[in-house]
């Protein structure tokens, strides 16, 4: 048993497990129409994993690197703990987000953010090797990057560039209903899973919106 330290990292992963948690059920009954049906508990699982991590890692807003260090721990625990595709996906994006911000000096502000998430979103598509559109989490991380990086130039602060962005993503998941999935044995299913949203891109909007919400408290 480590020392509990808390910590941004930890405040935001509770509220993202919190959400997520919520919409367990459901996730598992979008998984069920191209997948198996495993999405929410793996990454109710995960998310449970990436909390302990983080709350034994302390970590300030005002310190890039210790941010990056508690989403690495985080990432790392969460790829173990729930397995799986998207277990492997999700611990890639949270760590890779943390090691970009490990590489920064000073404090976490958009720039930062949309920098780290930007070198993520590379290690997630290589990691998967799925292209926009296949119906995928990447299908809401891309356009979430990419929302960041605009409001990074433009100079928008943090927890406004968090919101916002997290609602593209939002927007993005919701959006997946309307493609078919191109992977693995829901590629057979016919374009059966049309209507349905990609539950990977469904719970990383959820993480992502409720992230945003606990940086703007
Ligand atoms: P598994 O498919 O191993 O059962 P989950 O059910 O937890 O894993 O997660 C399924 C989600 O993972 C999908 O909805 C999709 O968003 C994401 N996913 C699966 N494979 C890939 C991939 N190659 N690239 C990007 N995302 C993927
Ligand atoms: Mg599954
Ligand atoms: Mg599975």
């Amino acid at each position: 048993q480590r020392e509990s330290r808390g910590g941004v990292v930890h405040t935001l992963l509770e509220a993202a497990l919190e959400r997520v948690s919520a919409a367990e059920d459901e996730l598992g009954r979008l998984d069920s129409v191209a997948g198996d049906g495993d999405h929410g508990q793996g990454i109710v699982r995960g998310l449970r994993a990436a909390v302990r991590a983080a709350d034994s890692t302390g970590s300030h807003p005002d310190d890039a690197r210790s941010v990056g260090d508690a989403l690495l721990a985080a990432g790392t625990a969460l790829a173990d703990a729930a397995g799986g595709a998207s277990g492997a996906l999700y611990g890639a994006l949270l760590s890779q987000t943390g090691a970009g911000l490990r590489a920064h000096r000073g404090r976490v502000d958009t720039a930062a953010l949309a920098e780290a998430v930007r070198g993520a979103c590379s290690a997630v598509a290589e990691l998967g090797g799925a292209s926009s559109g296949d119906k995928t989490l990447l299908d809401a991380l891309e356009p979430f990057r990419d929302a960041l990086v605009e409001q990074a130039e433009s100079g928008t602060a943090l927890a406004e560039a968090l919101t916002s962005s997290a609602r593209v993503a939002s927007k993005a998941a919701e959006g997946t209903a309307e493609l078919t999935s191109a992977r693995g044995r829901a590629s057979r299913l016919g374009g059966r899973d049309r209507g349905t949203p990609d539950p990977g891109a469904t719970s990383l909007a959820l993480l992502l919106e409720a992230a945003a919400a606990a940086v703007a408290d």
